[in-house]
Formats: structure tokens, C-alpha cells, sequence
């Protein structure tokens, strides 16, 4: 059988180490799963493939050694999941439109975990619908705290949730709980005077700790949503390195732009020589310099006043 390398990666299949075998990749944005998908990813597994899946680093299952004759009954059999789970696509039964943007991942946020700062499943969904599908090769993951459960600082974009804690002094008994715990866990910006507390602003981080270990709600998490951004986090052979601070304080529509912005300027910059036609977006920064970057990051973008953002970055990581 000819097999078209490009055009079967593009469609989210994989060419493997074994001949005529091959693994097709589901996204699961956010890695909320429905349970009833997995009857489908089972049935998948048994009729076409080895009766195995791997949960992938990025929240999606690969189902390997499926012949590739059967790719386009597995693309049929897979569109329950694609429309399931909203998912852009061009041509129903064909399968993914692309696979170079990956899966969009999560930590599972405030629908369960204390510590959230907000509903990490939806603003991943979002950011899914936004900017899916694409073959460049962008990497985006949220965390719901500064906790990053999610290690978002090894992705390209990584999203930590933010709170600007609120004081309520009319409910404060002056225990103290909020300035040990911020200290004990956070920066340590709390401190008492005259029985009330001042927070010092500036190194808040927004962890919401003190929300969470004051006795008498005291402190509220604020209305509106915020969120870390953090650019150019990688792995790989050549220098791994974690990603670095670029705005806080930033909101949810300013990062989307700054995503979509960010393909604009690699199809700019990308090396055409670069193997397979990939290069990732952080070594093309390192090429046109961070100022490059930031001017096409942030074109069309209207930051709210409280964001405060990076004007220089440096990154180091391990140099191989
Ligand atoms: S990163 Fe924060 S919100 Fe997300 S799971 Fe971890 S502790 Fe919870
Ligand atoms: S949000 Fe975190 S860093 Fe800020 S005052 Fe509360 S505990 Fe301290
Ligand atoms: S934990 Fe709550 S009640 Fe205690 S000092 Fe802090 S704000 Fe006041």
C-alpha cells in the first residue's frame, strides 16, 4: 500500500517502528473524558488494533497496531468523538483535520480541586475551538494554580490561574492564618497592623492560600478571572528549558490573541529548512530575538490595566 508520510500524519496517525501498522492519536481537551468515549476507544482497540491504548502525556489515547488499509473505516468510527467533543473539523468521517497543534491540555481545575482559580476544562476548550485545527506544532497547557499540577511551564503557552484576593476587614477575627499560610506556602506578603492585614501587592501571586485558611471568609477570591502566561517552555535534544514569565495579571482574551498572533509569526519566521518542516516556536525566538516576537504577540492586543508584563526575557535551561 503507498502511503502518503505527510498526509497521514496531518490526519493524526502516526507512522510506527512496524510495517503496515498504524496508531491513530484522539484529542481530549482539557483531559475532561467522558466515560462513554471509552466504550467507543475499546471497541476501536479490539476491532482494528491490539486490543491496547495508551494514555498520552497529553491527555489523549493513541490506539497503535492499526493496519493502514482500515484508516478510513477508524476515521468514520471515530466522529462520534470529534463532534462529542466539539472538536473543528473540515469533513465529517474524515477524521483530524491536523495534528501539528496538539491537544490541548489541563489540570482538572475547580470542578474539583480546592485550589483552582478557575474552570480549567472550559477556558482549554476555548483555547480549542480558537486555535484547532493547525499543522504548526504549538504546545498549550493550563494548570488552576501557581501548584501547576500541569508542569505548564515546559509548554510553549503555559496558563496559571490567578485570584486577586479580596479583604473583607469587617469579618477579620485577627488570628493570623492568612500570614502564616502565605508564608508557610505562598510569598509571604501578608502581615498584620492595627489588627487588620496588609497585603503587599506587588508579590502577590495570587494563590488563593489565604483565601483558603481563613477561618471566617475573611478573604473571597475576586469576580474576575486572571491568569499567569508563561512562553516558550520545551523539551527535547538540543535545549530544554522552562518557560518563563511574559504577563501576569493577564485575561483570558488577551492570551487567545497572543496564541493566534504567535501563528501569524512563525509562518513569518519559521526556517524552511527545518526537518520535516517543524521547528519549534521557541528556538525561532531565540532566532529573531524576544523584541521580534513581542511585537507580533501583541498586535491588536488591549492588556487591562493591571497586567503587568515582561519587557525582557531571558531563558536558560540545559544546553546539550
Ligand atoms: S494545579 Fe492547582 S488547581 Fe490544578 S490540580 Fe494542581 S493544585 Fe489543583
Ligand atoms: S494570594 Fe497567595 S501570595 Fe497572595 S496574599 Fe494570598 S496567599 Fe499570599
Ligand atoms: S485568616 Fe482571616 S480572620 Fe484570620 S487574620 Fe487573616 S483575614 Fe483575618
Amino acid at each position: 500500500m503507498d502511503i502518503n508520510v505527510k498526509k497521514v500524519k496531518k490526519n493524526a496517525w502516526r507512522i510506527t517502528k512496524k510495517r503496515g501498522l498504524t496508531a491513530i492519536r484522539i484529542r481530549i481537551p482539557g483531559g475532561y473524558l467522558k466515560v462513554e468515549s471509552l466504550d467507543l476507544i475499546k471497541r476501536i482497540a479490539q476491532e482494528y488494533g491490539n486490543g491496547t491504548a495508551h494514555m498520552t502525556t497529553r491527555q489523549g489515547f493513541e490506539i497503535p497496531d492499526i493496519k493502514f488499509e482500515d484508516m478510513p473505516k477508524v476515521n468514520a468510527l471515530i466522529q462520534p468523538l470529534i463532534t462529542g467533543y466539539d472538536i473543528n473539523q473540515d469533513e465529517a468521517g474524515a477524521g483530524y483535520p491536523a495534528a501539528g497543534t496538539r491537544n490541548i491540555s489541563a489540570c482538572i481545575g475547580n470542578k474539583v480541586c480546592p485550589f483552582a482559580n478557575y474552570d480549567t476544562t472550559r477556558f482549554a476548550r476555548r483555547i480549542e475551538k480558537s486555535i484547532f485545527p493547525h499543522d504548526l506544532h504549538f504546545k498549550v497547557a493550563l494548570t488552576g494554580c501557581p501548584n501547576d499540577c500541569m508542569k505548564v511551564r515546559m509548554h510553549d503557552f503555559g496558563i496559571m490561574g490567578m485570584t486577586e484576593p479580596q479583604y473583607h476587614p469587617e469579618r477579620c477575627v485577627a488570628c493570623e492564618a492568612c500570614v502564616k499560610a502565605c508564608k508557610k506556602k505562598a510569598t509571604g506578603v501578608l502581615r498584620m497592623e492595627n489588627y487588620k492585614i496588609v497585603r503587599e501587592a506587588e508579590h502577590c501571586i495570587g494563590c488563593g492560600e489565604c483565601v483558603l485558611n481563613c477561618p471566617t471568609g475573611a478573604w473571597t477570591r475576586s469576580q474576575k478571572k486572571y491568569y499567569r502566561l508563561t512562553l516558550m517552555g520545551r523539551t527535547g535534544k538540543k535545549n530544554p528549558r522552562l518557560g518563563e514569565d511574559f504577563i501576569r495579571w493577564v485575561d483570558e482574551d488577551s492570551i487567545i490573541k497572543i496564541i493566534k498572533n504567535t501563528y501569524a509569526y512563525v509562518e513569518k519566521y519559521i526556517d524552511p529548512e527545518s526537518p520535516g518542516g517543524k521547528e519549534h516556536i521557541g528556538y525561532i525566538v531565540d532566532r529573531t530575538g524576544f523584541t521580534e516576537y513581542k511585537k507580533w504577540a501583541l498586535e491588536g492586543v488591549t492588556l487591562d490595566d493591571k497586567a503587568i508584563m515582561n519587557e525582557v526575557i531571558y531563558w536558560s535551561g540545559v544546553k546539550y
